[in-house]
Order: C-alpha cells, then sequence, then structure tokens
C-alpha cells in the first residue's frame, strides 16, 4: 500500500516541489512509516516568499475586527475538529490521547481565540506638542518566519501564528521534520475559515530549511521553538539582515519543595513536571530540590505512585497516560543520560530501561526514571534530557536553594512549593526564571506571557506583552505652525 504524501502548504493549497525530494514520517509509539512529506524546495521557497508578501498586503490592509473574525471562524473549526487533529499529534508524537485530546488542540485554540480579540484593539497613542503634534502607529513587521519544535507541533505552530497573524503580519512556518502534519492541517483550517491565501504558509524538511528561512532577507523576523544551540544558529543567520528573534529553547528547572508543603500536592508536581508528555516539555521542573524534614516521605510518595500509577501502552488507548518518545535516537540519549547518572553516582530508585508494552512492542519507550541523592554538578542535573528522568537533591536553608537554583546558564522555569506564602513571593523574587508556580506546576494560559530568562530565550509567547515583539511602533510628527529654519 502506498503512503499519503503531503507537499508544502503555499499560496491557499498545497504545492508539488520540482526537486521530488521528500522525508518519511514515523509513528513513535509502532516504530512504522505512516505518511511522508515534500521538502520544500527552491521553487517552494521561492513561491512561499511571493505568496507571503501578497498575503501580508492583502491582510495588512485589513481592519482588526475584519482579522479578528477570521480567526475566531479558525478557533471554531480548530474545537470542533479536536478528535481528528489530536489522533494525528498522537500518532506523529507518541504521546498519550489523554492529553493531546484535552491539552494541544485546545491550548492552541485558546491562543488564538486570545489574539483574534486583541487584534482590533492594537493602538498607538498621540500627544500634543505646544501647537505641534505627534501620534504614534503599531505597525506589522512584514512576514514572520516561524520554526517549531516536536512535542506540541500544532500547540507551537498557533501560539506563533497567532500574535503574529492578529498583528497584522503574514507568517512562513516551518514545523519539526519529525511532526509536520500539524501545521498543514492549521494551514487548511485558516483558508476554510476565509483567511486570504499566502497569510499562513507552510514549509517543510530539517534544519536547512530552518536556516534558509533564518537569513531570507524578505523575511522580517523570527519565532524559532528548540534547543538552546539551534536558537543561537539561528540568531547568528538573523544577525545578517537585523531580523527580530524571538527564542522559545530549552530549560533544566528547579522544583523547590519546602517542608512545609502539601505532600500529595508536591509529588504531583514532581510527577507532573517530569512524567507528563514522557518528560518532553520545555518548562520541566527536573531539578527537585526537597527539603531535608520532607525528604523521606516525599521519596516515598513518589516511588509508591510512580509504581501504581503510570500507565504505559498504545498512546491512542484512553487508559494510557505514558506515551513513547519522538524517535529511537532521542530514546538512545536518553539512555545514555541514564547510564551517566549511575555512573555519577546518582542512586537509580526505579525505571532506567527501556520498555516494550504488550501492545506497542516496537514503541520508543523509557521507562518513568528517578534517581535520589543527586548532586548539582552532576551532568544529569545540568544538562536538558528531554525525557522522563527526575533527579531529587536534598536542601536544608532556603538561601542555600536558591543558589543553587539559580547556578545554570538556563532560566526558563522553576516551581515553589510551600504553605508559607511570604517565602512562597520571597523565593520566587530571587528565582532567575521567565516562568515561576507557586504551589501548582505546568499550567500556561493563553493570557499569561511565556518565555525564558538567560540562555532559555528572548521575547514572549502568549499574553499581552507578545503583541510588542510583532508590531513596530511608528512615530509621526505633525508641525502645525511654519516651519523654522536657520537656513
Ligand atoms: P531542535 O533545535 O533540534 O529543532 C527545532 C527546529 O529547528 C526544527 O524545526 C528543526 O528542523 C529546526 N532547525 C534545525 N537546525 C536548524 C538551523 N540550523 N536553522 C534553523 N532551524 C533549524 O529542537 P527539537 O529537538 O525539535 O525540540 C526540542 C527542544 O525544544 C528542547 O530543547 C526543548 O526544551 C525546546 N522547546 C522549547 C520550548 C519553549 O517554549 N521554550 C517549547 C518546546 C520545546
Amino acid at each position: 500500500m502506498s503512503l499519503t504524501r503531503y507537499q508544502n502548504f503555499v499560496d491557499g493549497r498545497y504545492l508539488a516541489n520540482a526537486s521530488g525530494e521528500y522525508f518519511e514520517v514515523i509513528n513513535p509509539a509502532s516504530g512504522a512509516v505512516i505518511y511522508e512529506v515534500e521538502v520544500a524546495d527552491e521553487a517552494v521557497q521561492t513561491a512561499a516568499i511571493a505568496s507571503a508578501q501578497q498575503g501580508f498586503a492583502l491582510w495588512s490592509a485589513m481592519s482588526g475586527v475584519e482579522r479578528g473574525r477570521i480567526l475566531l471562524r479558525a478557533v471554531a473549526l480548530l474545537r470542533e475538529r479536536n478528535d481528528i487533529l489530536a489522533a494525528i499529534e498522537v500518532a506523529d508524537t507518541g504521546k498519550p490521547w489523554q492529553e493531546a485530546s484535552v491539552v494541544d488542540v485546545v491550548t492552541g485554540a485558546d491562543s488564538i481565540e486570545f489574539f483574534a480579540g486583541l487584534a482590533a484593539a492594537i493602538e498607538g497613542n498621540q500627544q500634543q506638542l505646544g501647537a505641534d503634534f505627534y501620534y504614534s502607529r503599531r505597525e506589522p513587521l512584514g512576514i514572520c518566519a516561524g520554526i517549531g519544535a516536536w512535542n506540541y507541533p500544532l500547540q507551537i505552530a498557533c501560539w506563533k501564528a497567532a500574535p503574529a497573524l492578529a498583528c497584522g503580519n503574514s507568517m512562513i512556518f516551518k514545523p519539526s521534520e519529525e511532526t509536520p502534519l500539524g501545521a498543514l492541517k492549521l494551514a487548511e483550517i485558516f483558508i476554510e475559515a476565509g483567511m486570504p491565501a499566502g497569510v499562513f504558509n507552510v514549509v517543510q524538511g530539517d534544519g536547512r530549511i530552518g536556516a534558509w528561512l533564518s537569513q531570507a532577507p524578505e523575511v522580517a523576523k523570527v519565532s524559532f521553538t528548540g534547543e538552546v544551540g539551534t536558537g543561537k544558529k539561528v540568531m547568528r543567520a538573523a544577525a545578517d539582515t537585523l531580523k527580530g528573534v524571538t527564542m522559545e529553547l530549552g530549560g533544566k528547572s528547579p522544583l523547590i519543595i519546602f517542608d512545609d508543603a502539601d505532600l500529595e500536592e508536591a509529588v504531583s508536581a514532581a510527577m507532573v513536571a517530569n512524567f507528563y508528555t514522557q518528560g518532553e516539555v520545555c518548562t520541566n521542573g527536573t531539578r527537585v530540590y526537597v527539603q531535608q524534614g520532607i525528604y523521606p516521605a516525599f521519596m516515598a510518595r513518589l516511588l509508591a505512585r510512580t509504581r501504581d500509577n503510570i500507565r504505559v501502552g498504545d498512546p491512542m488507548d484512553p487508559a494510557t497516560n505514558f506515551g513513547a518518545l519522538i524517535s529511537r535516537d532521542h530514546q538512545r540519549k536518553v539512555l545514555d543520560y541514564i547510564r551517566i547518572g549511575q555512573e555519577e553516582g546518582a542512586t537509580l530508585r526505579c525505571g532506567g530501561e527501556a520498555l516494550r508494552p504488550a501492545m506497542a512492542p516496537n514503541g520508543f519507550f523509557v521507562a518513568p526514571t528517578i534517581f535520589s541523592e543527586c548532586r548539582d554538578e552532576m551532568r544529569i542535573c545540568r544538562e536538558e534530557i528531554f525525557g522522563p528522568v527526575m533527579s531529587v537533591l536534598s536542601f536544608e536553608q532556603e538561601e542555600e536553594v536558591v543558589r543553587r537554583a539559580n547556578d545554570t546558564a538556563l532560566g526558563l522555569a522553576a516551581g515553589v512549593f510551600t504553605r508559607d506564602i511570604r517565602r512562597a513571593h520571597r523565593v520566587v523574587h530571587q528565582l532567575q526564571a521567565g516562568i515561576c508556580w507557586i504551589n501548582s506546576y505546568g499550567a500556561s494560559p493563553a493570557e499569561m506571557p511565556v518565555g525564558g530568562f538567560k540562555q532559555s530565550g528572548i521575547g514572549r509567547e502568549n499574553g499581552l506583552a507578545t503583541l510588542q515583539h510583532y508590531t513596530q511602533l511608528k512615530s509621526v510628527y505633525v508641525g502645525m505652525q511654519a516651519m523654522q529654519s536657520p537656513f
């Protein structure tokens, strides 16, 4: 049986490439090739730029109310097709249906809904300067490029498209080559919702296509989600034409649990922050700092709940709450880190191996893994693993844990569990992280800006703050009197 081969989506339709080059997409839970995708060759790239230029001209000339109305229609279609889209995400990523059916499409739609509502409210200001005055306009940038990672493919596409399009820009989006289908479905939905052709285009391929987009002189801005190292390459490429960049990069985030925390909730947070989406979440709290007094009780409950409550299996089974890693290579990388942790002297308390569940024996599964007696200098506590590997560390004092939590070049997220409200705020105010949770972990509603400190990122996604990143301010001085001149 021949597989479906998807093309690039340019100017409102699927466009065949000339080179014939394509790549295969694998379902991580079955190990099987599920479809093929054409690479955006030079002809497609040229067409995508021309299309996005035309799309920009049409879209930026529309009023904010009109743009918002079209975006809201897309939101309705996304919600209507939740189950089909969620199934695509499960097949592409290996994550459980339990998650994808209630989070991935919903959070993507929420973001578009949030920015659709703001599209008509983007405004400049004005000020009187004696008889003269000035006013300012918030203008769109032009063509924005979006480059996505594979862990939340559709959500990432929505989070990038939503503010860019609400502000009147057009977009060329490149999904990860591991998970290319969700963005194509979003492009179809935008057209169905009445968006002019060329406003949202999807080009496919690996890093070569991302590199082309990052340097393309016609592109005004790049919004990137991925690894820190790749983000640096994108910034270097963007520097030649001084493009604006938004960088959503990796983390090695601390989750700090004080003696007075609610034990069950703290254990819930540690599990969510390490095992949700098989640990493939950028904001994961992988360094779990537990104060000495609660350490033994915390470990006992954590191990018991991990043993009793995690159900690994076919991700489409509604009972499964822990799926497969994205690829064979990634599975190998995560297992390598587990070996390194053991060699470094951390105590392996559970997991630590590849799994072959009966219903998905060829998938890329790694068991939920917990190390205790970890030390800050261990590689498993310093490097992003992006898999289900939790490192538990103990601490005594508040000041000590803040210092240790901040001792990293990354600064994406952090969590604090305590019943002492003053301590909670005091600690998060000192943590060098762009997203902090108090007595909670992982929630990221569309209203809340998210992004990283230090090498975890630049700029923000979601929330009002993001409008700044997709518009530029133009000041207009208006002389109301005869102009003075010394000449
Ligand atoms: P990656 O950096 O390998 O790839 C990301 C994207 O960049 C892909 O589309 C890839 O094709 C493209 N790319 C590769 N080389 C490129 C180049 N030279 N120029 C331009 N584009 C290039 O990351 P990944 O493995 O897909 O995703 C996992 C990483 O993403 C983790 O580090 C994770 O923390 C991070 N992430 C961050 C956030 C966030 O919001 N901060 C969200 C999700 C994932």
